[in-house]
């Protein structure tokens, strides 16, 4: 344990030296406000032990790692049926991107680009009024979390909903080929205020822990999901969780991760651990720049790569 205990307080001291930062995001003008020197770190092994550092209880904006627990919670009501709306193949375009779309006729690539996810929150609003939906959405994060606390950054969601031009662009596309069922701005609604979430490293940890250990939060005791079904998601994220730096984040990190454009990333040791990062300066695929660095030298000195060493 001090060993890991050591380790964690090493890269938040090291990340913290580190003057190459990345660009915060700004698209979302309300994300632009976010202090760019922040980072933390928390990591939770596999007897709950929990090893933090930095600003690892400061909640920050999820983003699109909220894609890896709708995904969840959608193939949970969906089954298999979902993957007739969305792909799971890595996109290798960007994660806002539309060309891709016209080809595959309106069928994203995978859950984890905008217009997957989009098309995911369709499937979880379906039979529900969006209030609804969005209320299980922020449920499933506190139960998995075991804390009712989490909330939604109302301001981070107002903002987007405001200049999101681009996501309501890919929702009226794949509503022209009959791939949402739902109002298109009830659709994006749901979504914005689901990546909007709040939460800390130590709470994104938590969250995480069902999928690395086969379905069952430690925790709670409670199976989340499926063994099967947690090692699909966790492919999933491997291969599609960093959108055009999926390759570049398996090639370093080798784990499969989730990032979003508040500068989190969710990454999965198996069996080993769930580790939350975040600093909020994105590299030019939108990947928090440090948090990557710093998953990188976490996984090389415990040698937690799912691909040895
Ligand atoms: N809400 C963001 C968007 O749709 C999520 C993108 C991200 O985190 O990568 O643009």
């Amino acid at each position: 344990m001090a060993n890991l205990d050591e380790i964690v307080q090493d890269i938040a001291d090291e990340m913290r030296r580190r003057t190459d930062r990345g660009e915060v995001a700004s698209y979302i003008p309300e994300l632009a406000r976010v202090d760019p020197n922040a980072f933390g770190i928390a990591v939770i092994d596999a007897d709950g032990n929990v090893v933090a550092a930095g600003d690892s209880d400061t909640p920050f904006s999820i983003q699109s790692i909220s894609k890896v627990f709708t995904l969840t919670l959608a193939l949970g009501k969906a089954g298999d049926r979902l993957w007739r709306k969305v792909g799971r193949e890595p996109s290798g375009s960007a994660f806002n991107s539309i060309v891709q779309l016209e080809h595959e006729r309106g069928i994203p690539r995978n859950p984890f680009i905008n217009a997957g996810a989009i098309a995911v929150t369709d499937s979880i609003l379906s039979g529900h009024q969006p209030r609804e939906a969005l209320g299980e959405i922020l449920r499933f994060m506190q139960f998995l979390s075991d804390d009712p606390t989490i909330t939604i950054d109302r301001a981070v969601a107002a903002s987007e909903q405001r200049t999101g031009f681009r996501n309501a662009a890919l929702a009226n596309y794949m509503k022209s080929f009959g791939v949402l069922d739902n109002p298109v701005e009830y659709t994006l609604g749901v979504y914005f205020h689901h990546c909007a979430i709040a939460m800390t490293c130590k709470q994104l940890a938590a969250a995480g822990r069902f999928l690395a250990h086969s379905g069952l939060n430690p925790a709670t005791g409670s199976l989340v999901v499926h063994p099967e079904r947690a090692k699909r998601i966790n492919a999933i994220m491997l291969t599609c969780g960093h959108y055009d730096g999926s390759g570049e984040f398996a090639y370093r990190v080798g784990l499969p991760g989730k990032s979003g454009v508040g500068g989190g990333i969710l990454a999965i040791a198996p069996g080993k651990a769930s580790i939350a990062v975040w600093s909020p300066g994105l590299d030019a695929a939108g990947n928090s720049h440090l948090g990557r660095v710093a998953l990188e030298a976490l996984t090389k000195r415990m040698g937690w790569s799912i691909f040895g060493v």
